[in-house]
């Protein structure tokens, strides 16, 4: 029997999304891709749109799941959650993102007011979201 000599050992993402040769290997088990079906939706298509500067609505289009890097030959982190960041400072986000920074502000959780009523900073919200 062949030994396995596969190392379970974190590997720092490249930055440079510039290295992405667009293979798609990291669409293989992009959760958004076999949801949606749909090329354009995935994650080898925001490395295309990364490449470019082109920051979009598809990037909130993405679990954060991390899959990408994992499958991606290059190890590159396209980097959703940062390029989210700079769309929340140039103000363009979606409502549903807006909602949930809402509700976090109000209720201390993104999903809005929890069973009982509580809100943030009620004793018991803070103890659980802490
Ligand atoms: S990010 Fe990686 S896996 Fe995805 S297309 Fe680029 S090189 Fe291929
Ligand atoms: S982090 Fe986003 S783009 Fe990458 S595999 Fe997960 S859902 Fe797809």
């Amino acid at each position: 029997m062949t030994k396995n000599n596969f190392k379970n050992e974190k590997i720092a993402p490249a930055q440079d999304i510039n290295q992405c040769n667009l293979c798609g290997d990291c669409n293989t088990n992009c959760p958004v891709v076999r949801v949606l079906e749909k090329e354009t939706r995935g994650a080898r298509h925001k490395a295309f749109l990364a490449r470019k500067k082109d920051y979009k609505e598809a990037f909130w289009l993405c679990t954060l799941c991390g899959a990408c890097i994992q499958d991606c030959p290059a190890n590159i982190d396209i980097d959703c959650l940062g390029i989210r960041e700079e769309l929340v400072k140039k103000g363009n986000q979606t409502k549903a993102n807006q909602k949930m920074r809402d509700n976090i502000k109000l209720y201390g959780n993104p999903f809005g007011r929890l069973a009982g009523g509580k809100k943030a900073g009620d004793k018991e919200t803070k103890e659980y979201y802490t």
